[in-house]
């Protein structure tokens, strides 16, 4: 049977906010030497906003949030959802679509009366035939560009803030002397400025979700356990595959439904505390 300290554990961390599915996910977060943090939604709010709406020539800043905000009228992303609001916000209304699909990582299609609209991140442009588009510019946030069968309509700069937790929770980390890196899909400028903020040197950007995969598997590879703490459908195969994966309480379903461990909130503070817990639970057993 499960060892009593085991239980008590579990009982202890479900009451600080942290849901962990079995007394083995304890275990292994007692051994957990490197912790992997996604960005969006994870460390930041995931609750972005466009500060910039930056049309091509040619087209109004209301024709390009009709477009963008057609695309994303069924998408479960933080980015898709900033689109509609600040569509709506200008009084513009998005057109019945169809197709919709989802390329995690880079951005989705769908189409209206007109034909295809691809909204996304640059590789995500260069992939529909639209030609080159810089991933950094003048404004530091999240690019997002909308294109129209192969032409440019231009870019959203969205941007979302860090979470004030995550600072304290990843010195809560360090102090426990976990290795902390910071993976993510979106781009090196983003990035940067984030774990800047964070004081978090190991950054990855513009990873796809099988290449977060591939990092986490590489991570366990060279022997280190390894925690990866995510939110999104991108984030669902490293979860699954990190020595214990833990998922924001406001993640995507498939997020929660692959984690071993699910934060009843977001706050990141629990899930440094929980670490602590799983350690002492650990020392009480062996
Ligand atoms: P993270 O790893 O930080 O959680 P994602 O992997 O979810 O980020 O997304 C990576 C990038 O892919 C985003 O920064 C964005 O450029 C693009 N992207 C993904 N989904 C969408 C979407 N629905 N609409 C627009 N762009 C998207
Ligand atoms: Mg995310």
């Amino acid at each position: 049977g499960t060892p009593l300290a085991i239980l008590g554990g579990i009982g202890r961390a479900a009451q600080m906010g942290a849901i962990i599915k079995g007394g083995v996910h304890l275990e292994t977060l007692g051994k957990v030497d490197t912790v992997v943090l996604d960005k969006t939604g994870t460390l930041t709010f995931g609750r972005p906003e466009v500060s910039h709406v930056l049309p091509a020539e040619g087209i109004t800043a209301d024709e390009l949030l009709r477009a963008a905000a057609t695309a994303e009228a069924l998408s479960e992303h933080p980015l898709g959802k900033a689109i509609i609001a600040e569509a709506a916000s200008h009084g513009v209304t998005p057109l019945p679509v169809s197709g919709f699909s989802y390329e995690p990582g880079r951005g989705i299609k769908a189409s209206d009366a007109e034909g295809a609209i691809y909204v996304g991140n640059a590789a995500w442009m260069t992939a529909n035939g639209v030609g080159a588009v810089p991933e950094e510019g003048a404004f530091v946030g999240t690019r997002v560009f909308i294109a129209r069968e192969g032409r440019l309509l231009g870019h959203v700069v969205v941007e979302d803030k860090v979470r004030p937790e995550a600072r304290q929770a990843v010195e809560k980390l360090r102090g426990m002397n976990i290795d902390v890196q910071l993976l993510t899909g979106d781009t090196a400028q983003v990035a940067r400025r984030v774990a800047a903020d964070l004081g978090i040197t190991a950054v990855e950007a513009g990873l796809l979700p099988t290449e977060k995969l591939q990092r986490i598997k590489a991570i366990k590879a060279s022997g280190r356990t390894v925690a990866m703490v995510g939110d999104g459908v991108n984030d669902a195969p490293a979860l699954a595959t990190a020595s214990v994966g833990i998922a924001m309480g406001s993640g995507t379903e498939v997020a929660r439904e692959k984690a071993d461990i699910v934060l009843l909130g977001n706050d990141l503070m629990r899930f440094a505390e929980t670490v602590h817990l799983a350690r002492r639970t650990r020392k009480i057993i062996w």
